[in-house]
């Protein structure tokens, strides 16, 4: 078994934090990174940029050997946000009504525990679609599949109290405990604090490697990725990287029901290379490079194509007049549910690969 912070995962993976509202997660990442990072500021939308200097020149001639005239900007993208609600409005009876921040599969969100998040602080619930129970529904009503609008969320309170206590803008998460089970780690928020404890390890692992690098290393940790990476394009502006790695999951179908050349893949496999989703195509030497690294320093690495799907990744390659970029994924099974599962072997080899990585840019 890899070496792995569990107990940063946990934290991050058990703290609220959807689209618009990742204040929470921010502040626990702040808290883990001091004295990792030479710079560490928030931006107007949210982001926060954590960057790390050089700590050396490649030197060929004068100064650094890149041809740029100043140190290569290496940009890791790892957003904080994870599915959820807003809260839309209370009903008569004080039924909270939902608006959908990221894309739910609604059969798998029946009958769950949620969290109403309030400025008076969190609120447990339970979270269910219109409709009556087994017992008395029509065969009909058994094969329907409910939108997102006929759920609601049931407080246990008087209409009154209800909304004494919660406003309209107010947000809902899942809430189930996240853990570690065999070779996994299952959590409602592996998408994506899975990629918020690689940014955070992969750095710590260069600090207590003292492992010099010739480029600048800027973390960001992006705000609303789930409804259309709009904290990573504002980020990567401001960055403008040479070079940007988009850390985030990608499906792992290695499970009964799905055909293998769907997989994507597989569990304990390694890191994945991302190579293409719909958003962008990765840099193909920048793939080369990263996988020349990991076999030379016996990570374990699987390529990957997603179909369809996005990540931050694209808007580091094309903010400005463009990037060099590509994926660094981790292999999810059962993703955007309650039960998302990794394998610590391909986590600790997404650490360790862009640890053993950055350090080798030019
Ligand atoms: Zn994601």
């Amino acid at each position: 078994m890899p070496k792995v912070n569990i107990d940063l995962l946990k934290r991050l993976c058990e703290t609220p934090g959807i689209p618009g509202r990742e204040e929470r997660v921010r502040a626990l990442i702040q808290s883990e990174v001091a004295g990792l990072f030479d710079e560490i500021r928030t931006d107007a939308m949210g982001n926060l940029i954590c960057t790390r200097k050089a700590t050396k020149v490649e030197k060929k001639g004068k100064g650094n050997d890149n041809g740029l005239g100043r140190a290569t900007r290496v940009l890791f993208l790892c957003h904080m946000d994870e599915i959820g609600f807003y809260v839309k409005g209370i009903d008569d009876q004080g039924f909270i009504r939902l608006n959908a921040a990221g894309g739910f599969d609604t059969r798998n969100l029946f009958s769950r525990r949620v969290l109403v998040c309030t400025d008076g602080g969190d609120l447990p619930g339970v979270m269910n679609p219109g409709g009556r129970p087994v017992h008395i529904a029509s065969e009909e009503d058994k094969k329907k599949i409910p939108e997102v609008k006929e759920f609601f969320v049931d407080l246990g309170m008087k209409p009154d109290k209800v909304r004494k206590n919660v406003k309209i803008g107010d947000y809902v998460v899942m809430n189930e405990p996240a853990m570690q089970m065999g070779d996994k780690f299952v959590s409602k928020a592996m998408d994506n604090r899975v990629a918020c404890w690689i940014g955070i390890e992969s750095v710590r692992a260069i600090v207590e490697k003292k492992a010099a690098h010739a480029c600048d290393l800027t973390v960001v940790f992006t705000v609303q990725e789930e409804v259309g990476l709009r904290g990573a394009h504002t980020a990567s502006f401001g960055v403008e990287p040479d070079i940007a790695i988009g850390i985030d999951v990608t499906l792992a179908c290695d499970t009964p029901g799905v055909p293998t050349d769907e997989m994507i893949t597989k569990h304990g496999s390694g890191c994945g290379l991302h190579i293409m989703d719909s958003s962008f195509i990765a840099d193909y030497r920048l793939i080369n490079e990263l996988e020349a690294v990991a076999k030379k320093n016996k990570i374990p690495a699987q390529r990957t194509i997603l179909a369809r799907g996005g990540q931050d990744g694209a808007a580091g390659q094309q903010a400005r007049t463009g990037a060099r970029a590509a994926g660094i994924v981790v292999g999810t099974r059962y993703i955007h549910t309650v039960t998302e599962m990794v394998d610590l072997v391909d986590l600790a080899a997404a650490r360790d690969l862009l640890a053993a990585w950055a350090p080798t840019v030019k």
